[in-house]
């Protein structure tokens, strides 16, 4: 974050905007029944786990991020869980974590663990803004989704201790605490950083760090080299800041980003260059471009899912321009409305919804359909 007033007030304008779609949006999506998670698993078929991508060698000490076996739906499974993989994500958004707040989207270290506790006694499992974005959603029969996202590269997300571990405090720390104290809270999150990730400045601390949480199953992508407000720069400046940042990546040992959250949430006019295009030789083409405010996710297989605009949720209490429209907010919203919340099926193969929301699905999705 370079400018915490102005981002305040940018989302303050973004929550403006976003009630009446917010609102029109949710009107669209159907109810369905409310969800039972822990009633799942006996109708389920277990496949042998397939092991998705690079899964790291996990130190003893901490908790595994690899997902979940997969299970195979059928109707009848689905809607014993009560399915509904076209409802909505919580994408919640936090930005430096710090004992004493000094602006209204700083979160202590006890915010956030609170926040991440209560999730899990819920029966959300994080998932990367990566899996998301390409529908990759690996979430066990009757649980619901979660994707926690950090701006900013800051150093309070991550640094390791004297011993080699995520040092106390940290984002990275905060979210291992939280999947030992509850076993099914996968330690999975996105860092979407600029030229200075995590506060280092120097490349091979960059690198390490970059390296040590892609090695454990956390996302590292692109908030452009200097975050600067998209929305005013010339078309070349703007694929040149998504570029610069790729290259860290790639220095880093990284892989291409495979998703970019706007600096301010603020969208460059050009609206398809944030998610396409190419500057000195190197390219990007991004699966999901976030925004910053200010309410839950369509679903990745919704025919209305924008991924060149994916609707975030900031992390916050209920006061002021948050008494609506920030992450206590919203999650009380979705406790109270279950039926518009996404229920996963626990099968990543098929897309287990309420039959009368059949007309709601992606047309490429079509033949995964699994409906009840
Ligand atoms: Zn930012």
């Amino acid at each position: 974050m370079r400018n915490s007033a102005s981002l305040t007030r940018v989302i303050g304008v973004a929550n403006i905007v976003v009630v009446t779609v917010a609102i029109a949006a949710l009107l669209l999506l159907p109810t369905a029944g409310e969800p039972t998670p822990g009633k799942a698993a006996a109708v389920g078929t277990v496949q042998p786990s397939k092991k998705a991508e690079v899964q790291p060698e996990p130190q003893p000490d901490l908790p595994s991020g690899e997902p979940p076996p997969p299970v195979t739906a059928t109707p009848e499974f689905a809607r014993q869980v009560k399915a509904n993989e076209l409802g909505l994500v919580p994408v919640i958004m936090y930005h430096r974590i710090m004992k004493k707040r000094l602006a209204s989207i700083d979160r202590t270290p006890s915010q956030i663990r609170q926040e991440l506790e209560k999730l899990a006694r819920q029966g959300y499992v994080p998932i990367t803004a990566k899996e998301f974005a390409t529908g990759d959603i690996r979430v066990p029969a009757g649980k619901f989704p979660v994707v926690l996202t950090f701006d900013d590269g800051h150093a309070s997300h991550f640094a390791l201790d004297g011993a080699g571990m995520p040092k106390k405090d940290t984002a990275v720390r905060i979210i291992y605490d939280v999947a030992r104290k509850y076993p099914s809270f996968r330690p999975v999150a996105t860092f979407w950083i600029n030229s200075q990730p995590f506060g280092l400045r120097n490349q091979s601390d960059q690198a390490k760090a970059v390296r040590w949480l892609t090695e454990h199953g956390f996302e590292v992508a692109n908030h452009t080299w200097g975050h600067p407000n998209l929305a005013v720069l010339p078309k070349k400046k703007v694929q040149e800041q998504i570029v610069r940042l790729e290259r860290l990546l790639k220095k880093s040992g990284a892989p291409p980003s495979e998703t970019l959250a706007l600096p301010f949430g603020s969208m460059p006019h050009l609206k398809k260059i944030a998610r396409k295009g190419s500057w000195g030789g190197i390219s990007y083409d991004l699966a999901g471009v976030f925004l910053a405010g200010a309410e839950p996710s369509l679903s990745p297989y919704a025919k209305k899912f924008d991924r060149g605009a994916i609707q975030r949720i900031q992390s916050n209490g209920k006061k002021g321009e948050c008494r609506k429209w920030c992450s206590q907010y919203w999650l009380e919203w979705l406790n109270k409305h279950p039926g518009e919340r996404f229920v996963s099926d626990g099968d990543p193969e098929r897309i287990s919804i309420p039959r009368k929301t059949r007309g709601n699905i992606t047309p490429k999705r079509i033949g995964q359909v699994n409906a009840y």
